[in-house]
């Protein structure tokens, strides 16, 4: 046997603490554990001098592992077996980039427009396509704001439940919105037409959240969305409400929460998240100076997420733990797309509306001959890195966004928040197992 290279070991107080990265399992370990450790260090391991739970322990939690295995081998097999999944069909679909808000933060510009019936027809076309080896298909609705055309999302998706039903394709719907157009036989509407929850960002108390994510009539919409919340909570759905965080609003955190709190009927049921506001554009250029760098970030978010378990959104819990990750992102999974409201096809959600990004139209877009920008981004690889190849955390990063990568100056993966934080993430959640293992 010997040790993964994805081993950490950290010394809390007396207490040692172990986590492997490539399971993500964690535990409080002993001197046991450690001569196991060291015996394999030093060559003399011998299975027969430990206990047989303890080997089979630290075999299933990744420590110990076979002496021929190339865990960055594995890693790359892992990742090639989900991005390759035509069984799982993905698409985020903006059937209008017109939005009635104009959020400071908003990399996208609003050109006036909706998805015609034309493309409409295409974008089912395409979908029945891709339904023959499909198993669960998901859609995401995006926008702008979507809710501007809801017509139109209802109608494609009677259309893709009849498709999936004639298929046996599992499907599964979720939506983006600013609900501030949403009323309650949208609600009804989304159970019908399976649209399983919602994301509805909210950014602070009603003054914070009315100046950042100002609706173009300028009114307040703060009160209107506590209510949307309330209903969908109430009617058995989804709701993350997520917190688009900077430097201008982090102080107000707290009184937010403890609106959700007061405001919210079902608050436990209700899962919070928090966004870091990035500079994706030209267009958001002027918050730059608000926002975190992504090692500042990871200094303030464990904090954040320690809020709304101490206030008591319960569905938070394991939030900030670390997950393994195959892909960082949708954006090299081969059946996973973003489409626009002409039919335009992206990998990444905040290419959206920008054509010369795009990397086909639904129209065109073709398996067997995909054109080089698709491949660019399905073949993008952070295993050809050798700064994630070395790095300790590379299945719970899987090389940060490729996006960014692009982006970034020196054409370097761009590390994400884990990086940062993760002794802090691994000293939160051992003070739990602590207190889990005292009771
Ligand atoms: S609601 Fe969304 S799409 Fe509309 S301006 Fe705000 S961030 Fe942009
Ligand atoms: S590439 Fe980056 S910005 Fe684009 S969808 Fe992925 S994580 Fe988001
Ligand atoms: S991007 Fe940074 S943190 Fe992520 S795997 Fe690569 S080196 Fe590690």
């Amino acid at each position: 046997m010997k040790l993964s290279r994805y081993n950490i070991l950290k010394k809390i107080g007396d207490t040692t603490i172990f986590f492997n990265a490539a399971t993500c399992a964690m535990a409080i370990v002993d001197e046991n554990f450690m001569r196991v450790v060291e015996d394999v260090k030093n060559n003399s391991y011998d299975e027969k001098k430990y206990s047989t739970e303890l080997i089979s322990d630290m075999k299933s939690s990744g420590c110990l592992t076979v002496d021929d295995a190339d865990e960055l081998q594995r890693l790359e097999f892992y990742r090639n077996l989900s991005k390759y999944d035509m069984t799982n069909f993905s698409l985020t679909i903006a059937p209008t980039l017109d939005c009635n808000f104009r959020c400071k933060y908003c990399f996208e510009t609003h050109p006036k427009g909706v998805m015609s019936e034309e493309t409409q027809s295409a974008l089912i076309e395409f979908v029945k396509n891709r339904l023959d080896v499909a198993k669960k298909f998901t859609v995401t609705w995006y926008g702008g704001e979507p809710l501007l055309t809801k017509e139109i999302i209802y109608s494609l998706s009677e259309k893709f439940l009849e498709l999936c039903a004639k298929n046996s394709v599992e499907y599964d719907a979720f939506i983006i919105t600013n609900a501030s157009l949403m009323d309650d036989a949208d609600v009804e509407n989304f159970k019908h037409y399976k649209i399983g929850g919602a994301q509805i960002t909210i950014d602070g108390p009603k003054e914070i959240h009315d100046s950042r994510r100002r609706s173009i009539s300028d009114e307040s919409t703060f009160d209107k969305l506590i209510d949307r919340v309330n209903v969908l909570l109430n009617n058995g759905l989804r709701v993350i409400v997520r917190i688009n965080v900077d430097k201008e609003n982090i102080n107000y955190v707290d009184d937010l929460l403890l609106t959700l709190r007061a405001r919210i009927e079902k608050f436990s049921e209700l899962a919070i998240d928090f966004g870091q506001v990035s500079t994706f554009t030209d267009i958001c250029r002027s918050v730059e100076s608000d926002c975190y760098s992504n090692e500042q970030y990871a200094d303030v978010m464990l904090p954040l997420y320690e809020k709304i378990n101490a206030y008591g959104f319960s569905t938070n819990k394991m939030s900030v733990y670390p997950a393994p990750r195959t892909n960082f992102c949708c954006v090299d999974y081969a059946n996973s797309f973003v489409v626009d409201n002409h039919g335009y096809l992206y990998r990444c959600w905040n290419h959206v509306g920008n054509f010369a990004k795009s990397h086909g139209n639904v129209r065109d877009f073709d398996d067997k001959e995909p054109t080089s920008n698709y491949l660019s981004w399905i073949e993008w690889n952070p295993i050809r890195h050798s700064k994630c190849c070395d790095c300790k955390i590379f299945p719970i990063c899987a090389g940060g966004c490729p996006d960014a990568m692009r982006n970034s100056a020196d054409g370097q993966p761009v590390c994400g928040t884990i990086k940062y934080n993760l002794d802090k993430v691994l000293e939160y959640y051992f003070e739990q197992l602590k207190e889990g293992v005292e009771q």
